[in-house]
């Protein structure tokens, strides 16, 4: 069967349906084509929480209305091949179809390492965005009650957050000495552990595992290199995912160091007809311009809004800059949310910074029911002023909050302007006036920039 569209949308996750609702929003006359391979695509972002607080796999799937709402053809099917040349690709189900543009979103899967031994086993499990296989994992973890979860990232926390609420017996492996640490400084990550810990989640930090024992063909045991051992009943593996680029690499399209599709500002690949976004495509940082392989459905929906809108005609105005790496994260129902560089990361990169925090609250007054403490820290480049990153944890408006810290460091805005900044505030919906958390560790940095002592009911 032969089918001709004016852009084909290899992907129908984050960010082929953003690339695709935002291309027909901007080009309307033009046909867009959606190909996805599976016929429900489930929200990545919301798939621990089919482990716990959701009933099933059933209440986290994106409506297919989401599509073809907006005007945007829907084609269940697997792209198997695309001809650069010819412009056009062929699928599983024998469709070749023509295009002017195509972007390729085709995501990530789990990265399974080659040297753990005895990842073949039964019940080990990773999470990949695929439906039927998270039905299957939910199920088999029905029956078994001690689970081990390798990776200490977010998915890796999120899964054990979610398990305890079944309850589980954890145990958490990490081989770096904290959780979290790629997102958060070591104070926040010890505050995270905290709480993990305090729900009853065993952590073994800084620990390598060195292979998976079975018995009977199931998996029984986590061996560490310390020489410890973990009984387990299932094991999950949340140790990262590696871009989804056989297909590009097959059609001759170049791939970077970190094998994700090298594009250039504007989406575009080194052929100026086809777009690669999200999990699939490049990322570097927008601080340490840094390639980096961070993969969030925030960046990827940004990447794809900008490839959308530079479809048929390119904007100096409509580019990515870089990830700003906004991240956020619930951890036994405080939030915990960082933007930007960490301190350390700032350091080591050679970026001379000052960082400071405070701890108000997120209503107003304190007696408010429902008020949560709310913390704010600023990384702030001490040369420039200009605020490089930063963490909120707290209540549930911290998920919000971070996203204000993320529009600082993306406008590049300096203390100064932060700190003359205007924040409208609600006693039900925000903290204070006198005390909003945001600008008190603005102020917490500026006194430290200027070596002024803080002022105490005693000195001020
Ligand atoms: C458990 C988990 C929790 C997460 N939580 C968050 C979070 O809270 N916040 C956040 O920002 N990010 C989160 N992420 C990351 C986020 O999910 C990804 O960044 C996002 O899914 C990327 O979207 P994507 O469209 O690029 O790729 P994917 O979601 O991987 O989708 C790719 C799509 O392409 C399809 N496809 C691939 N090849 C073909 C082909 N040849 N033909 C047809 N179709 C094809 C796939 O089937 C799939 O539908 C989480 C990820 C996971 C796994």
């Amino acid at each position: 069967m032969q089918k001709q569209v004016d852009v084909l949308v290899i992907g129908g996750s984050a960010a082929g349906i953003a690339a695709a609702t935002t291309g027909k929003a901007f080009y309307a006359g033009k046909s867009f084509l959606v190909v996805r391979r599976e016929p429900q695509a489930v929200v990545p972002c919301g798939i621990p929480y089919v482990f716990g607080t959701l009933q099933g796999i059933e209440q986290n799937v994106i409506p297919n209305a989401h599509i073809e709402g907006a005007g945007v053809e829907l084609l269940i099917d697997e792209v198997v091949s695309i001809d650069r040349q010819a412009k056009s690709a062929t699928t599983a189900g024998g469709v070749e179809i023509s295009f002017d543009k195509l972007v390729i979103a085709t995501g990530s899967q789990p990265r399974v390492p080659g040297w753990l031994k005895g990842r073949d086993l039964q019940n080990v499990f990773t999470i990949p965005k695929d439906r039927d296989y998270l039905a299957g994992v939910r199920e088999k973890l029905e029956s078994c009650h001690k689970v081990v979860i390798i990776g200490g990232g977010f998915i890796g926390v999120e899964m054990a957050d979610e398990l305890m609420k079944k309850g589980k017996e954890i145990t958490l492996v990490e081989v770096l000495p904290h959780v979290l640490s790629l997102a958060f400084d070591s104070d926040l990550s010890l505050k995270a552990e905290g709480i993990l810990k305090e729900r009853g989640v065993v952590l073994r930090t800084g620990e390598k595992v060195q292979e998976l024992a079975g018995r009977d063909g199931r998996v029984s045991k986590v061996l560490l290199e310390s020489g410890d051992s973990i009984e387990a009943d299932a094991v999950i593996l949340a140790m990262g995912y590696a871009p989804n680029v056989a297909l590009a690499e097959k059609a001759g399209i170049k791939l970077n160091e970190l094998g994700a599709i090298r594009v250039d500002e504007y989406m575009r690949t080194e052929d100026k007809d086809i777009f690669a976004v999200g999990d699939c495509a490049e990322k570097f940082s927008f601080i340490t311009r840094i390639v980096k392989g961070l993969m969030l459905a925030s960046t990827a929906v940004s990447e794809a809004r900008i490839a959308g809108m530079n479809l048929f005609g390119l904007s100096r105005l409509r580019t990515f800059g870089g990830t700003i790496a906004i991240f956020s994260t619930s951890i036994g129902g405080i939030t915990f949310a960082a933007a930007g560089v960490t301190e350390a990361l700032a350091r080591e990169r050679g970026f001379d910074v000052v960082s400071a925090g405070f701890e108000g609250i997120d209503k107003h007054p304190k007696t408010m029911p429902g008020t949560a403490a709310q913390f704010v820290k600023l990384i702030v480049n001490r040369e420039s002023g200009l605020v490089l990153g930063g963490a909120v944890t707290g209540g549930v408006s911290a998920g919000e909050l971070i996203n204000v810290l993320g529009v600082v460091i993306e406008s590049k805005l300096t203390i100064n302007e932060l700190l003359t900044m205007q924040f409208g505030t609600h006693p039900l919906l925000t903290g204070p006036p006198t005390g909003y958390p945001l600008l008190k560790a603005a102020e917490a940095v500026e006194i430290k920039l200027r070596h002024l002592a803080p002022c105490t009911e005693k000195n001020g």
